[in-house]
């Protein structure tokens, strides 16, 4: 059977899903995500693999959180202080050579 890691992995291979729907999907929390993404980000460069992420962005504004090195969810728009913040979403992206 298939690590947790090993099946997040497998889903950002195949289509671009956000926090929620992978802790959906696979009956984890929210938090746990974070904590894989984390890891997953760092251990997939040393296979010629990148992670892409498609930034948290203000609902507001439309900030985009692009320099955001962490993976959990920002609290506020450091632009406009409003507290919606859409989802960041990923994908794992093979690197052609
Ligand atoms: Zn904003």
């Amino acid at each position: 059977m298939a690590t947790i890691r090993q099946q997040i992995i497998a889903l950002l291979r195949n289509e671009e899903v956000n926090a929620l729907e992978i802790s959906q999907l696979l009956s984890i929390r929210e938090k746990e995500v974070y904590e894989h993404l984390d890891h997953i980000s760092r251990t997939l460069s040393s296979q010629g693999k990148r992670l892409l992420v498609r930034p948290y962005a203000c609902m507001k504004c439309g900030f985009l959180f692009k320099d955001r090195h962490r993976f959990n969810r920002p609290g506020r728009c450091p632009r406009c202080k409003g507290g919606h913040i859409s989802m960041a979403s990923y994908h794992i992206e093979e690197q052609q050579t």
